[in-house]
Formats: structure tokens, C-alpha cells, sequence
């Protein structure tokens, strides 16, 4: 049996008709960069994330970006994060000016570790940015507290959690404002590049539409030095298409998580992942954690199952991020798990049958 780590030509088949006859429209109009369907997207994510306003930007990277420098940061300005993230977290950090300052994670559930925040809050820090990381919801209500006592704001990198909820709220309407990619490989994926901001915050949800399309209050009149970041139609319109599936999806998503940890339940070398009381993850990956990881993926490989690494390099020792000076050892949480974890395939049309074969294929190798 072959099961890939991650399968969209399943999803693309179903949906190809419906996606092409707009991208033939688009066509036939030549009206490519923004425009109604990229507004009518707009409309229904905020819909979906429980917010006033959706921004859709150019990709997951410049949506955290463009959140941050509308914040307006100075040089020096400290940003509270994770060293388990995909590198884009940081990247859109220092991009905006800042300087990004580095917290622990949780050994259970892999989010920002809450019990150590208020340890690295010195008067330069402004804000937390918390990843809800495989689409698990990070802790917020100690996040947002910890934040509303020092008098910071919280952004939340969603890019991972497209309807994930927390406390029955979703992910995305959490914090100040939240950044989301829709990377053909996340759990609502464009067919290119394409990413959101969702906000309830009138103003900044403004100056990102500007920051997004070269600081333009209207077309030529430029009151801030902004980006290229626009979201283009075709890519506005497959995601519309796609948005309305993305319930079902999801759950679908559970599904495979939770057959997943039934079938390993019992396997105690295999540390499955945990999930916070009153929360809903969006399982953007299943990350499972054991030793002889590089062995394992081999096996596995050689069966036909492929697997992913999320991430395998913590941020704090990745060379681009040297000159912050951050010695090995000193997130020894992130730096032992790195080594460990592993991500099962996941994608909404995993079948039951590729799963048993999966958890059989796994188990005979450890025990
Ligand atoms: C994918 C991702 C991003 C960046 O999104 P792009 O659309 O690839 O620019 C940022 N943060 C996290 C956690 C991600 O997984």
C-alpha cells in the first residue's frame, strides 16, 4: 500500500470544475489582482474565523508581516515567540524591525510554554505572538492575560489552524489580529500562493489594506510606503470554492486523528499528541514523538508511508539567526523534541484502511 504524507490531487479532482469555471471567467474579464471574488473570499473567511474583517494578502509571510508593521514598531521592540515554528514566524519579526525573544514550549501539547513567558518580559517587549502549531490551539486566556497585565498585544500565527477553536471560539478572532497561509499544503490551500489577516480592529484591518497595495488611500494617492502584497483573483476564486468544503474537511481531519490515536493508544513508546481541555484543533499535522526517529521514517518509507519533520532545526540554531547570540541548550524542551518528532500522514481523504495499515506498519517496528 503507498500513502502519501499529503494528498491535494484527490480534493482537486472533485472540486476541478467548479474552480475552472471561474478561473475562465477571470480569464475572459482579465481582471487579476484583487477584485470580487478575491472580496467575496474576503467576506466569507471573516465569516468563517468569527471576525469583522479578513485582509487576503499575497501569502502566509507577508499577513503576519503586514500585521506587525501596521502596529508600528521601533528598532529594539522585543516579539515573544516559539523556536518550534516554521521559520516564517521569526522572518516576518525581524522583517517589521523587531527583534524576536524566544519561549520554551509546553512538552505536551508543543505551543508556547505559558508558565515561562512572564520570565523574558523586560520594557521593550510589546507583544506575545503565539503559534497555534499543528493546528493546536496555543493556551490563550493565560496568553491574554499575561499580555492585558504588562500591557502587551497578542498575534496570533493561525497559518496552521483554519478553524480551529479554542473554548468555542476560532482561532483567528483570539488576539488582536491573526495571520493565516492558505500554501497549496495547508489545510485551506490556494492553487499558488495566498495568505490572510483577520482582525476586529477597524483601523489596522485599514492600514493593512493599504500596507498590502503600496500605501494607496486610492489608486496613486500613496500615504505609506507599502508593499506589493495584493491576493490575486485566481487565487481568490479557488479559495472561495474551497472555503465551503473546509468544515467538512476538518472534520474529517479529527477523524483521522482520533482513529490515529485509538490505534496507538497502547503503543507507550509512541507519544501521541495531547490535546488542551476545550479545544478543537484543525490537525493541520498529526505529530507523533519517539526514538529512533530517522530509522522509523525509513521503515516506514520502505512500506510505501511517507512522513514529514515539523520542524527538525529549532529557530534559535538555524544559521540566519546566529547573530541573536542563543547558545545550544538553552530550549531544552524544543531541542530534545526536534529529534524525536515525526509527522503521520494527514489529509481530509486518508482512508480508515491507509490508517490501520499506517498504525500496523508503525507498530510492528517498535514493539
Ligand atoms: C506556512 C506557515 C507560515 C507562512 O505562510 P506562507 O504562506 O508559506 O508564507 C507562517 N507560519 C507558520 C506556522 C506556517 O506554517
Amino acid at each position: 500500500m503507498n500513502v502519501p504524507f499529503l494528498d491535494i490531487q484527490t480534493q482537486h479532482a472533485t472540486l476541478r470544475a467548479e474552480i475552472l469555471e471561474l478561473w475562465g471567467s477571470i480569464l475572459d474579464a482579465a481582471y487579476f489582482a484583487g477584485g470580487v471574488y478575491v472580496e467575496a473570499f474576503e467576506e466569507s473567511f471573516a465569516e468563517a474565523c468569527e471576525t469583522k474583517h479578513c485582509i487576503a494578502v499575497s501569502n502566509g509571510t507577508d499577513a503576519l508581516r503586514l500585521i506587525l508593521e501596521a502596529i508600528s514598531l521601533n528598532p529594539g521592540d522585543e516579539i515573544i515567540t516559539v523556536p518550534n515554528t516554521f521559520f516564517a514566524t521569526v522572518e516576518a519579526i525581524i522583517q517589521a524591525g523587531a527583534k524576536p525573544v524566544f519561549v520554551d514550549i509546553d512538552p505536551h501539547t508543543y505551543n508556547i510554554d505559558v508558565s515561562k513567558i512572564e520570565e523574558v518580559i523586560t520594557p521593550k517587549t510589546k507583544g506575545i505572538l503565539p503559534v497555534h502549531l499543528y493546528g493546536q490551539p496555543a493556551d490563550m486566556d493565560p496568553i491574554l492575560s499575561i499580555a492585558e497585565k504588562n500591557g502587551l498585544w497578542v498575534v496570533e500565527d493561525a497559518a496552521q489552524a483554519h478553524l480551529a477553536e479554542y473554548k468555542g471560539r476560532r482561532c483567528g478572532s483570539l488576539g488582536l489580529a491573526a495571520g493565516f497561509s492558505f500554501y497549496p499544503g495547508k489545510n485551506l490551500g490556494a492553487c499558488g500562493e495566498a495568505g490572510a489577516v483577520t482582525t476586529n480592529d477597524a483601523d489596522l484591518a485599514m492600514k493593512i489594506r493599504m500596507l498590502r497595495d503600496h500605501g494607496q488611500s486610492k489608486k496613486y494617492f500613496h500615504d505609506l510606503i507599502g508593499y506589493n502584497s495584493r491576493c490575486d483573483a485566481l487565487q481568490g476564486a479557488a479559495l472561495s470554492v474551497k472555503l465551503r468544503y473546509l468544515l467538512g474537511w476538518t472534520e474529517n481531519r479529527r477523524k483521522v486523528a482520533s482513529l490515529y490515536s485509538e490505534y496507538l493508544n497502547d503503543v507507550g513508546v509512541v507519544i501521541l499528541p495531547s490535546v488542551l481541555d476545550e479545544t478543537k484543533p484543525s490537525w493541520h499535522l498529526y505529530v507523533v514523538q519517539l526514538e529512533n526517529r530517522e530509522q522509523i521514517q525509513k521503515y516506514l518509507k520502505e512500506k510505501g508511508i511517507h512522513t514529514g519533520l515539523h520542524y527538525p532545526v529549532p529557530l534559535h540554531l538555524q544559521k540566519a539567526l546566529k547573530n541573536l547570540g542563543i547558545k545550544e541548550g538553552s530550549f531544552p524542551v524544543t531541542e530534545a523534541y526536534c529529534s524525536r518528532l515525526l509527522s503521520l500522514p494527514m489529509y481530509p481523504e486518508l482512508t480508515e484502511k491507509q490508517i490501520e495499515y499506517v498504525c500496523g506498519v508503525l507498530r510492528s517496528f517498535v514493539l
